[in-house]
Order: structure tokens, then sequence, then C-alpha cells
């Protein structure tokens, strides 16, 4: 299974996409994670990512397409990988069609989460992270048992440069631009499946599996 969420910063993308990996024993690729990783790393790459990354702004194409290629090449030989903010325009949803193509595969479904923006804000703006693990926490509605400590795995929590009020503002924009170019693309491949994003994580969780009609052995 080759599946990509699609949907704006705060719509759940990263916890769903890492569950559905997680139920079907795929792989996760998640874009943002891999340059925030890279940025930490520091370097002449680091600091590029991070230019951009900081201003709300997409990463150049020649970069993320590179990087993202190397990604697939590692994911070879998996059950399925699941894109997690990535296509985020059309020449990158063109690029990631002829990579896997070069090794017989293609893209399945494309799942576009949906969420109002005034519920992105208010999610974007109390979003905490793990530093080791990535698990989200919400100051308000889903706080960590210790403050600053992650429940799963005792990782430091933090809150993401990108996450504040003005970039957040510059990142829905960004999205919105591209966002439906490449709804439009899959629709008119038949592959896109709309879900809608609010509620509790479980339910969103439950309404993507039933959306793509995947059995799951343990599931429901
Ligand atoms: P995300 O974690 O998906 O919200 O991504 C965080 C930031 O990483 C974005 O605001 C962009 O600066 C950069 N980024 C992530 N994925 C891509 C992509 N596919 N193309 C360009 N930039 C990206």
């Amino acid at each position: 299974m080759y599946i990509i969420f699609l949907g704006a910063p705060g719509a759940g993308k990263g916890t769903q996409a890492a569950l559905l990996a997680q139920k079907l024993g795929a792989v996760h690729i998640s874009t943002g994670d891999l340059f925030r990783r890279k940025a930490k790393e520091g370097g002449e790459l680091g600091v590029l990512l991070k230019s951009y990354m900081d201003k709300g702004l997409l990463v150049p194409d020649e970069v993320t397409i590179k990087m993202l290629t190397q990604e697939i090449k590692g994911a070879r030989g998996s059950k399925g990988v699941i894109f997690d903010g990535f296509p985020r325009n059309l020449a990158q949803a063109k690029a990631l069609d002829e990579a896997l193509e070069k090794q017989g595969k293609a893209i399945d479904r494309v799942i576009n989460i949906k969420v109002a923006d005034k519920e992105l804000i208010r999610r974007l703006s109390g979003r905490w992270i793990c530093r080791l693990c990535q698990a989200p926490y919400h100051l308000v509605t889903s706080p960590p048992k210790r403050a600053g400590v992650c429940d799963r795995c005792g990782g430091e929590l933090y809150q993401r440069d990108d996450d504040a009020p003005d970039t957040v503002k510059k990142r829905l924009e960004v999205y919105l631009k591209e966002a439906q170019t490449l709804i439009d693309y899959y629709k008119g491949q038949g592959k896109l499946v709309e879900v809608e994003g609010e509620g509790e994580p479980e339910i969103v969780g439950e309404r993507i599996i039933s959306a793509l009609k995947v059995r799951v052995k343990g599931w429901g």
C-alpha cells in the first residue's frame, strides 16, 4: 500500500500517518520530521532547511525531491509507505509518481483530512511534541500527565519554532495556495478519499480505515 496524507498543518496528518503505518506494517515517511532531524544536525543543508521552515515557507523542490527519493529507495522491500507532508505541490506529486514507477509501484490512495481553519489554529497554538518519539500533546485538550514529559517514552516535550502564531498563519496560506491543485490531481486519478478530521484521533483513525476499506487484523 502506497498512501499519501494531505491536509493543512494541524489537520492530524502526522498522528494518523503514524497510526496507519503501524496498523499496516508500512514505513512512515514525514518530510517535516526528516527536515527537522537534518536541521538539528546543522551543516550547510541543516541551516538551509531551517531557514525555510522558520519562515513557514516550502523548502525548494530540488532539495525536497532529492531527499524524498532517497527515503523511497530506503523503503524498498517494505510492505508499503505512508507519505506525510509530501507532496506539497504538483511538481512534487509528479516526481513522486516517477520515483515509484521506477520501482514498478504507484500511489494507491490519497487521504485528504479536512479540518476548519479556526480549529487548525487552536490545535497548532497549543501543540507540544516529544523530542524522542514525536508523540503530539495539546496543552488544553490532551496534556501530558507530567508537564513537559512524554507519557509514552519519558522524552522531553517541546514546542515547534514554526508553531508560533505568525508562522502558523504563513504555513496555512502556503498550504491553501497549492492544496486545490493537488486535490484535483488525485481526484482526476480516482485516488482521493476525503475524511472529516475533527474529533478524537482514534475516531478519525476509524473513519480513515473504513474509508480505505482496509481489513487490518485486530481492528474493530
Ligand atoms: P510539516 O511538519 O509537514 O508541517 O512541515 C514543516 C515544514 O517543513 C514546512 O513548513 C516546510 O518548511 C517544510 N516541508 C515539509 N514538507 C515539505 C515539502 N514536501 N516540500 C517543501 N517543504 C516541506
